[in-house]
């Protein structure tokens, strides 16, 4: 937060201009947030694990010389191997998947840097987003009932704006906020131009990262027509219920509210019961949907998550048989497997209610169910 002193009272000025000029997609998946649950997909990066691809496989023609290694970067594959990428986003969407997510997790300059893509960080975001539409548009043709929809997805990157340049802690090496901003600024402008429904911020470790992609968005989005629904989505790293960083999830939800997302949520941690006190307090105060999508467990020495499809469904529905999610789904080691099951589970489940202004005295029961 405090590298980022000053810039809370602009954003939220200029979300405010945002909301006012907003003209487009919103109301139909906000609409269905009101009636269901929605379930978005699993893991992009499992499925493509799995598949044992090899140095060329990441390289592909277009980057047969490049002249550093591209194994591991599952976002050049988009670029590289297409029909791999488009594959994983029709099998979610045949299991019944509203929401998928764009394979740009890692596709900023700053993530990026590492493969030494930095200056294709815009294309890979642009192709990313065109070939998760491209799979919408099949599934939206083919289940009218059911309206499918494109999450850009942005990951916080391998930087933490809240530690000094310079300092590596567990891996993570500091960044300026400003170049984390135009970096994310950058990857809205490809996931914008390439059609996604919405925008995802998720694993948010750092809430100095979320503010600088939120910064990015007004920086894009703030001529219409391109405003776009935001969901923003959190990782706890210990039971305290503390991001990386150290900061709280009440920090984070009070922090993001500014920029008023459709949706806040929690993802990645190692298992549901882990998430679940930390979502009941995000659930009680929050102005907005509320998401879950959890890790299929933590790996063990084989790279196999411990959770099976049905425990982590049961898992998921019991958090809805509370009144506490609008929007659940998959992260790390989940598959379409996982999504079908899930799927079946919260079917019937209403939707967490909607805080109104009734409620912000803040006795509103987040149990409390609109039928
Ligand atoms: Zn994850």
């Amino acid at each position: 937060m405090c590298h980022v002193a000053g810039t809370a009272d602009r954003l939220c000025d200029l979300w405010t201009l945002v909301v006012q000029c907003d003209v487009t997609s919103p109301p139909t998946l906000e609409s269905l947030l009101r009636a269901r649950i929605l379930v978005l997909d699993g893991a992009m990066g499992t499925q493509l694990q799995r598949l044992c691809l090899a140095e060329a496989d990441f390289r592909g023609e277009r980057f047969r010389r490049h002249s550093r290694d591209l194994y591991g970067d599952y976002d050049v594959l988009t670029l590289t191997r297409p029909d791999l990428v488009s594959r994983v986003h029709h099998e979610y969407l045949a299991s019944g998947s509203d929401i998928i997510r764009t394979n740009t997790f890692s596709s900023t300059a700053v993530a990026q840097a590492d493969f030494g893509l930095s200056p294709n960080a815009y294309e890979l975001n642009l192709a990313g987003a065109r070939l998760a539409r491209a799979a919408r548009d099949v599934w939206r043709a083919r289940t009218p009932h059911q309206p499918r929809f494109v999450a850009g997805t942005m990951g916080p990157t391998n930087r933490s704006v809240s530690l000094p340049p310079g300092r590596d802690a567990i891996g993570i090496r500091g960044i300026p906020f400003g170049q984390l901003r135009d970096a994310y600024e950058e990857q809205v402008r490809g996931l914008v131009d390439g059609g996604c429904d919405l925008l995802l911020v998720e694993t948010v470790f750092d809430l100095a990262n979320a503010q600088a992609a939120l910064a990015a968005m007004i920086e894009v989005c703030i001529a219409p027509p391109s405003r776009l629904p935001v969901l923003l989505s959190a990782t706890v790293s210990d039971s305290s219920g503390r991001m990386l960083t150290g900061q709280t999830i009440e920090a984070f939800r009070t922090a993001v509210a500014q920029a008023q997302p459709l949706c806040v949520g929690l993802n990645c941690s190692p298992a549901v019961h882990t998430v679940r006190p930390h979502l009941e307090e995000l659930a009680r105060h929050a102005d907005c949907f509320v998401s879950c999508h959890p890790s299929a467990g933590l790996p063990d020495v084989r790279g196999q998550y411990a959770s099976q499809p049905v425990d982590f469904a049961d898992a998921l529905r019991d958090l809805a048989s509370k009144g506490l999610v609008n929007i659940v789904g998959g992260c790390c080691g989940t598959t379409p497997a996982h999504i079908t099951e899930v799927v079946e589970a919260v079917r019937d489940m209403p939707p967490r209610r909607l805080r109104t202004f009734d409620d912000q005295d803040g006795t509103a029961d987040p149990t409390e169910q609109s039928g």
